[in-house]
């Protein structure tokens, strides 16, 4: 395989994709076009370490500059792909250029999603998605500040314990009646809603915001604080809108690809068309581990996609169906969740809520969904290997009085 790859999105998958072809021998052109004016970096860090020290943002590379020339990958950063002639399977950029290609892989995220409503605009309300976002916010940290964040999600929750550890003020406005509905059990939700409050943060459920007000005309001036739905105003010196994203899945329906809510691929990864791919958070795929078609938000999903489609480029025939895994850290606790657990309609909890180590078994009737932990690295890994190897766990098992994981898959019988 020699031809040329063009990757749009030098983020988490695009950066995966090119590496992963280098190492499988891939000889031709590889060319990362990126929008963002940096190498590819990672994210997570941004609502968690980088807030809380002061390194700086070099320290986030996934790869040196170095390791680009090493492996003959051309970045074109500051540069979008503006859009595809699949006829002539060439892409123009910004910059004017354009580029052919034999494949071209969609790698291009996500952006915010920001709710439409009044003083999103002001110049103290913050989002994040990208390390530009993170410096700004990070700078306006500052100890004894008042900040409101709206949403109760991953970002939300990891930003609002950054700031906790700083020394800031924290209120936490969640809309929904849990903290991270999306994505855990409620009893999970219910353990860190107690958790963020020892923390000291003030956190708020069915919260609807109406607006942002603050200083100025119209929408001008920093914000001064968030009005709820039912009138009352929290005072704020920054807010943080930590609401979601949306999959940056436009250019694709543009070139007249399927897309519902992110960029529609099959179990290679593949588009409609057989020349291109999309991957990570801007694809939408059917996981053996989800009822229907799923987008995930995370850095193994944009790195075991990428790795599939390179796989693909070098002529391997295996469908994707890797275990999907999330973390999320929050003050001193490492959330993980193995599986996607939406959906279960039984949980069993073991473990300690005093001592923040807990493990989840969430079943739907007999299934096991997935296993969500904190503070139980062992368990997590554990409960990956179930979910790649078909193990069974049952429900009657993890309900004994004397369950051990560990010591259950030891015993556990291949033929069960
Ligand atoms: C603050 C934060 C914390 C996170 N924490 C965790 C965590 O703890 N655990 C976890 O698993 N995941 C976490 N994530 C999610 C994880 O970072 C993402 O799932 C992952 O980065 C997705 O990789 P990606 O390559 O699909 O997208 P991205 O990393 O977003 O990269 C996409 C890139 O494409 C660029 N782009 C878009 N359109 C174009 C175009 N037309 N042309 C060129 N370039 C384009 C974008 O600017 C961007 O740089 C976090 C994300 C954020 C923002």
């Amino acid at each position: 395989m020699s031809g040329a790859v063009v990757i749009a999105g030098a983020g988490q998958a695009g950066l995966q994709v090119a590496a992963s072809l280098r190492a499988g021998g891939f000889a031709g052109e590889i060319v990362l076009v990126g929008e963002e004016p940096r190498l590819p970096y990672q994210r997570p860090p941004l609502s968690k370490a980088y807030l809380k020290a002061d390194a700086g943002l070099e320290t986030l590379l996934l790869k040196p500059e170095a390791f680009y020339e090493a492996n003959r990958i051309e970045t074109r950063l500051g540069t979008r792909v503006a859009s595809i002639d699949r006829t002539n399977r060439r892409v123009a950029l910004s910059s004017g250029d354009d580029l052919s290609y034999e494949w071209l892989v969609l790698a291009t995220g996500a952006r915010n999603r920001l709710p439409p409503i009044g003083g999103v605009s002001r110049p103290n309300v913050h989002a994040l998605r990208d390390a530009g976002e993170a410096e700004r916010l990070r700078a306006a940290l500052v100890e004894g500040a008042r900040l409101v964040v709206v949403g109760g999600g991953f970002i939300g929750l990891e930003v609002a314990a950054s700031a906790r550890a700083r020394g800031l003020r924290v209120t936490v406005l969640e809309g929904a009646a849990r903290l991270m509905g999306r994505v855990v059990s409620p009893v999970l939700s219910e353990f860190f809603l107690e958790a963020h409050r020892a923390m000291g943060t003030d956190v708020r459920l069915g919260a609807s915001v109406a607006t942002i007000e603050g200083e100025g005309e119209g929408a001008s001036g920093d914000a001064t604080g968030v009005r709820l739905a039912d009138g009352t105003v929290i005072p704020a010196d920054l807010v943080l809108m930590a609401t979601g994203v949306v999959p940056n899945d436009e250019m694709a329906a543009e070139a007249g690809l399927a897309t519902r809510g992110g960029v529609q691929v099959d179990a290679f990864m593949t588009t409609e068309d057989p020349a291109i791919f999309a991957i990570g958070d801007c694809a939408v795929f059917e996981s053996p581990f989800a009822d229907g078609p799923v987008r995930l938000e995370s850095v193994q999903n944009a790195i075991d996609q990428a790795k599939c489609v390179a796989a693909r480029i070098l002529g391997g025939t295996a469908p994707y169906r890797s275990v999907p895994w999330f973390w999320s850290d929050q003050g001193s606790f490492k959330l993980q969740i193995a599986g996607i657990t939406t959906g279960a309609d039984h949980v069993h909890l073991s473990g300690s809520r005093e001592a923040g180590r807990l493990v989840a078994y969430c079943f739907r009737g007999e299934k096991l969904l997935g296993i969500e932990t904190v503070n139980r690295p062992g368990e997590h890994m554990l409960g990956r290997r179930i979910l790649e190897g078909d193990l069974k766990v049952l429900r009657s098992d993890v309900s004994a009085d004397d369950f051990d994981l560990k010591r259950h898959l030891a015993e556990l019988s291949p033929a069960r």
